[in-house]
């Protein structure tokens, strides 16, 4: 299908602000290459008011789904006609779904990309001590994956306390088996729990655009052989935070898998199309890898 645009041509898009560098469209171009779909995908850069307008725009336009980035995915969870468990536990959108019925289904795929790319490594969140740093959206999607993962204990570490609290409070309505807990970025205070996990994971923004070169933790002596230390951040590759860890022996997994499979997961549920992300990785990883690091 590459390069045959037709009548038939089915299009799938992306909306956030900015989205001039996402890797969304390379990315799934070259997925619906590879499984020789006829359909395309572009991203749409949306203004903060006008997201009520793109997407039922884009349901008029008869697009077959989108993707929603920063900032927009909460407000598209609020604007969907139906949430799915994920997405209303997440509380933030990044797939949409346009029902044969009209209707504006929101989904979220980052916490199966998360998932997915744990168990590609043969890692496992069951049973587990988990230290997620951040409380934003990323975050959101990583806690709900790991208590479906079966975790443990999960504890939540923010700048902003209360968004941390609130975080956990959300999840703890789940009912969910796993211990939850909330913390500040207080360095004293979680050192030890630093030390006690056996997942840690950056799901803040330190250490992409401006902070570049900076890590959320810095006490490096923390991290040890067998810790995983995860950071959803795709670019650069590799991250401060995990240079700080791969130097004490823990294993490192930067966030360019959780992208491709976060993205896979959308473009299986907008196409119907089952094939094996497994397969395709490889040869996304070659086309999006070189694109991180000159970025
Ligand atoms: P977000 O909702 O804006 O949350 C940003 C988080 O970073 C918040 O917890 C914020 O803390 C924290 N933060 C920002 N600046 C900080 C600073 N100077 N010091 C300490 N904490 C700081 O963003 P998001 O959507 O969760 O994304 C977070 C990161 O995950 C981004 O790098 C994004 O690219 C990445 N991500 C990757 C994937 C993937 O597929 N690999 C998927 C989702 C997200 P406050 O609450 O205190 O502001």
């Amino acid at each position: 299908m590459k390069d045959k645009i037709d009548t038939d041509t089915k299009v799938l898009g992306l909306i956030g602000n900015p989205v001039e560098d996402s890797l969304s469209p390379k990315l799934q171009n070259r997925a619906i290459d590879e499984l020789g779909l006829n359909y395309r995908y572009f991203a749409f850069p949306v203004e903060e008011g006008s997201v009520k307008e793109a997407v039922t725009g884009a349901r008029a336009l008869g697009l077959k789904g989108l993707n929603v980035t920063v900032p927009h995915k909460e407000k598209t969870a609020e604007l969907a006609d139906e949430l799915t468990d994920a997405a209303e536990a997440i509380g933030a959108v990044n797939t949409v779904l346009f029902r044969e019925n009209g209707g504006i289904l929101g989904d979220n795929t980052d916490w199966t990309g998360f998932l997915e790319s744990l168990k590609l490594r043969d890692s496992n969140p069951e049973g587990q001590s988990c230290l997620v740093f951040g409380a934003g959206g990323g975050a959101r999607g990583v806690v709900y994956g790991l208590i479906q993962g079966g975790a443990k204990e999960i504890m939540v570490a923010n700048r902003t306390y209360e968004r941390a609290k609130k975080l956990v409070k959300d999840m703890k309505d789940l009912e969910a088996d796993a211990e939850l807990a909330a913390r500040s970025l207080d360095e004293e205070e979680l050192e030890g729990s630093v030390e006690a996990a056996d997942l840690i994971v950056n799901a803040t923004s330190v250490g992409m655009g401006d902070s570049r070169g900076k890590s959320i933790w810095n006490r490096t002596e923390c991290f040890q052989a067998g810790q995983l230390v995860y950071d959803l951040i795709y670019n650069p590759r590799p991250t401060k935070f995990l240079k700080l860890a791969g130097g004490q022996g823990a294993e490192t997994v930067g966030g360019l898998d959780m992208l491709i499979l976060q993205g896979l997961a959308s473009l299986k549920k907008w196409t119907g199309k089952e094939f094996s992300a497994g397969e395709l990785l490889t040869v996304l990883r070659k086309e999006l890898s070189g694109l991180c690091n000159s970025r």
